[in-house]
């Protein structure tokens, strides 16, 4: 899960991030309207925190404008606009949820993992496919009911999938979604946590559930075994 915090308040917007990043999620950042736009319009978020007050450009601007190219990427705005008009106005412009500042960062992370979820019709908080469990509160993957110990980034790889699964995920949307843009993203790098993954699952199930189709990309589910 690839997330974007726009805020302008410097200390704020790095204490969501760290805090978010702490739960999991590969988090860019940014303190600038115009800035922010040029990052939503380049990279693929699966979510985005978006302050309204922002220097360069209104973060209802940046909302209006990603609608309409854009409607799959979630949008939690974060204002001190405490204005049911706001919040209305938010809404209406495609806005997935409202928070008024100041809030609860344990809260914010809650809603969030909410709509991340909420995007793919799940409703606990973990992901099943077969004899893999993946907990999303606990980043925590099981085969067979054990515990997989897991790196970061295979914990990023396996709920992408699992989120996905049945269809096949490239190497290039795996890029997109699951690391940030401040790591380097060769696709050499990908091969060697999918298939240090794929070794440690093989090893808990006693098969392969990553299906590689060539040309297609890394699937889970589906036809395969699982
Ligand atoms: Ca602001």
């Amino acid at each position: 899960m690839r997330l974007l915090v726009v805020e302008d308040e410097k200390d704020l917007c790095d204490t969501i991030a760290k805090v978010l990043y702490d739960s999991g999620y590969e988090v860019d950042t940014c303190y600038d309207g115009e800035e922010a736009l040029d990052y939503i319009l380049t990279e693929e978020y699966d979510l985005i925190v978006l302050d309204l007050n922002l220097p360069g450009m209104d973060g209802m601007e940046i909302l209006k404008e990603l609608r309409q190219r854009n409607e799959e990427t979630k949008v939690l705005i974060l204002s001190a606009r405490g204005q049911i008009a706001d919040k209305v106005e938010g809404l209406d412009a495609g806005a997935n949820d409202y928070m008024e500042k100041p809030f609860h960062l344990q809260e914010l992370e809650a809603r969030i993992r909410s709509l991340t979820r909420r995007k793919f019709v799940q409703k606990d908080v973990c992901l099943q496919c077969g004899d893999i469990r993946f907990n999303t509160r606990e980043r925590a993957a099981y085969a067979k009911g054990e515990l997989v110990s897991l790196t970061r980034k295979e914990n990023g790889i396996l709920e992408y999938l699992l989120l996905n699964q049945g269809r096949p995920v490239s190497q290039e949307e795996l890029i997109e979604h699951v690391w940030d843009s401040s790591v380097d993203s060769f696709s050499g790098s990908i091969r060697v946590h999918m298939s240090s993954l794929r070794k440690k699952l093989k090893a808990g199930l006693g098969y392969d559930p990553i299906v590689n189709k060539i040309g297609e990309g890394y699937k889970i589910g589906g036809d395969s075994k699982v």
